[in-house]
């Protein structure tokens, strides 16, 4: 047996171990429910991991709702593409980010009446998936009231799948989640002084 046939077999039997393995954890995990997902962090990609799962639902034929807190542009590629389809509900209830508003009485105003738009969605099993982008800030700059927000999202239609994006996500909405992402920050095209690109950021 030559070297390279040597590490061909090996290869072999570390994968059919590996498989095995993998086999098994798929069949422990055979429940069924709706997720909460918190995509948070200081890194690049939440938002668009949240997008990206809403393609994903579109694509089975499920029905999606989006809430783009905090932000206020209505410009987005993401806004443009996923608002032409059919099965697609998507809200932008943000006035600017914090700096740009520099007002927490308007601020809360802004963030009670998205949030009134999120809640009809969490209380309508007809929506599979629900998108809550950014909206780690309401909670954390306390411009709604936590128990209120995260009672709603645990008291949601069994199925319906639910993502929260955005920096800083509190310890409550962490622990209720059932999955969540972390991304950390390694670089950014920014910081090396390149502006929003089209097709990557907005
Ligand atoms: P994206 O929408 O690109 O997935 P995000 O949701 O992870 O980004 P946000 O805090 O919502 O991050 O940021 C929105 C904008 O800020 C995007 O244009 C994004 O590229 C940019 N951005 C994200 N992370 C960083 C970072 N670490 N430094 C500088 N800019 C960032
Ligand atoms: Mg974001």
């Amino acid at each position: 047996m030559t070297d390279l046939d040597k590490k061909d077999q090996y290869h072999k039997v570390r994968m059919e171990r590996k498989k095995a393995q993998i086999d098994a954890s798929i069949e422990k995990a055979s429940d069924e429910k709706g997720i909460l997902l918190v995509i948070t962090g200081n890194g690049k990609g939440k938002s668009t991991s949240g997008f990206g799962m809403v393609a994903r639902a579109l694509g089975h034929g499920m029905k999606v709702g989006v809430c783009q807190f905090i932000k206020s542009r209505t410009d987005t590629g993401e806004e443009a593409f996923f608002n032409a389809q059919p099965n697609c509900e998507w809200h932008v209830l943000g006035d600017g980010f914090t700096w740009d508003t520099q007002d927490r009485q308007q601020d809360i105003e802004t963030s009670e009446k998205g949030w009134d738009i999120a809640k009809a969605m969490l209380t309508d099993p007809s929506y599979d998936l629900v998108v809550l982008d950014e909206l780690t800030y309401l909670l954390s700059y306390e411009y709604l009231d936590k128990n209120e927000v995260l009672d709603t999202i645990q008291a949601r239609p069994e199925m319906q799948h639910v993502v929260v994006t955005g920096r800083s996500a509190i310890a409550e909405l962490r622990d209720l989640a059932d999955t969540v992402s972390d991304i950390k920050d390694e670089k950014h095209a920014y910081t090396s002084g390149i502006k929003a690109q089209k097709g990557v950021d907005l």
